[in-house]
């Protein structure tokens, strides 16, 4: 944007919209509003406080809801909690602090030792972990060469063969040194970009990488974002690089104390012009060079204010039912599809519950779905 005057409306205080108004504010942007619907920011990060009975005394424990676990490749999350000066633990956990230790189990509760070869040795587990092995090697040399400019954050112009925007900037890659390794603006027409549109499974088979699908499965289909055999390698890869793929295998993971809704938290506390809450935003429209933006606040009174530009970090397949939405816009994304996917926060009796966190890989296949892929123990 030229003119750092300019009127900027952000809809939604989730970590999306929190982490725009950080950069703009970093920028010199200071000129911004966030409309948030609920009375709480963090969006998808929520972290409520229940009173649980332990031994007999209650107390107040934090639980996590949906974000739960980060990683070192997590760039905008460390800056957001620079910014609000909250931090995570790990990914070297301390005796009694949350960790990310967790199990593969089978349907009838068994442990299914996938990975490991030490327990239940057989060759053929041995050599699958091997060839899984060179596998991952392989996957790790082609996006950082055959697929160069793969990580582009936005991934503006993949299925054209064209890159352009931030890198992941990891050194020595796209021109990345360690002084301008993140972020790193990288841009180039690349034609082999276009397998990534391709689902991840026939990517896979593509470059003869099949096995890597037993380790992306877990933290991908899980966690609810959906099929190898529907969704776009180009997501996938995005998703989870490689080096963010091992910290999950290695479990070298980051985990918030107090939850991960407190660093949206304390990043709204520091900025200059915090969330305004319960305030939905209820129509947009853009005439020549304006935005209007009709908000609904807690009283119920409908208010239009007036902007220069426009920031949604809301579900954009809603986004045509409340504003002016282009033809092109209403197409792109109407393309959008949701993957229903249900949270339970359960308590056990002493002694009864899984002591470490599992996945539950047969029921990651469409013909099981409604069942639980995935339980922690937090
Ligand atoms: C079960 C689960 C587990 C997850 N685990 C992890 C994890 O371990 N690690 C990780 O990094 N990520 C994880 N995620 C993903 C992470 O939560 C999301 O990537 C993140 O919350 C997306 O942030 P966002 O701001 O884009 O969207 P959201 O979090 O959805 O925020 C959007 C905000 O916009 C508000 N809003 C919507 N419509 C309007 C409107 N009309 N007007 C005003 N406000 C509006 C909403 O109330 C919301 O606060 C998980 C998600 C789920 C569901």
């Amino acid at each position: 944007m030229p003119n750092n005057k300019d009127r900027v409306c952000i809809i939604g205080g989730g970590p999306s919209g929190l982490a725009c108004a950080m950069y703009l504010e970093k920028k010199g942007y200071t000129n911004y509003t966030i409309y948030e619907k609920l009375n709480k920011v963090g969006g998808k990060c929520w972290s409520p406080k229940l009173k649980v009975s332990h031994n007999g005394v209650e107390e107040e424990k934090t639980f996590e809801t949906g974000a739960i676990m980060g990683a070192i490749t997590y760039h905008a999350v460390h800056e957001m909690e620079e910014f609000g000066g909250y931090y995570h633990k790990g990914p070297d956990f301390k005796e009694g602090e949350p960790n990310m230790r967790r199990e593969f189990r089978k349907l009838d509760g068994k442990v299914d030792y996938q990975l490991d070869p030490k327990k239940e040795f057989s060759f053929k587990k041995l050599n699958g972990l091997l060839k899984l092995k060179k596998q991952m090697k392989q996957l790790n040399k082609i996006m950082q060469t055959k697929y160069v400019g793969y990580d582009c954050y936005g991934h503006i112009g993949v299925a054209k063969g064209e890159y352009y925007g931030i890198s992941k900037g990891v050194e020595g890659y796209c021109g990345a040194t360690k002084e301008n390794s993140f972020p790193n603006y990288i841009k180039g027409s690349n034609p082999n970009l276009k397998d990534l549109a391709l689902p991840f499974s026939e990517f896979c088979k593509l470059n003869g990488v099949e096995d890597v699908q037993r380790i992306w499965i877990a933290p991908f289909t899980s966690f609810g974002y959906g099929f190898f055999d529907e969704i776009p390698a180009a997501l996938v890869m995005k998703y989870l690089d490689v080096t963010t793929a091992l910290e999950f295998v290695n479990m070298k993971l980051w985990t918030w104390q107090d939850g991960t809704q407190k660093i949206y938290e304390s990043v709204n506390d520091k900025l200059q012009h915090p969330a305004i809450l319960e305030t939905e935003v209820v129509k947009v429209e853009r005439p020549e060079g304006k935005v209007l933006v009709t908000i609904k606040g807690k009283d119920g009174k409908l208010v239009t204010n007036e902007f220069d530009k426009l920031i949604v970090t809301t579900p954009l397949d809603y986004f045509k039912d409340y504003a002016d939405a282009t033809k092109e816009e209403k197409e792109l994304f109407s393309k959008i599809i949701h993957e229903r996917y249900i949270n339970y926060i359960a308590t056990f009796e002493p002694g009864k519950s899984p002591i470490i966190s599992g996945y539950l890989l047969e029921n990651m296949v469409p013909e099981r779905l409604g069942h639980a892929m995935v339980y922690y123990n937090v």
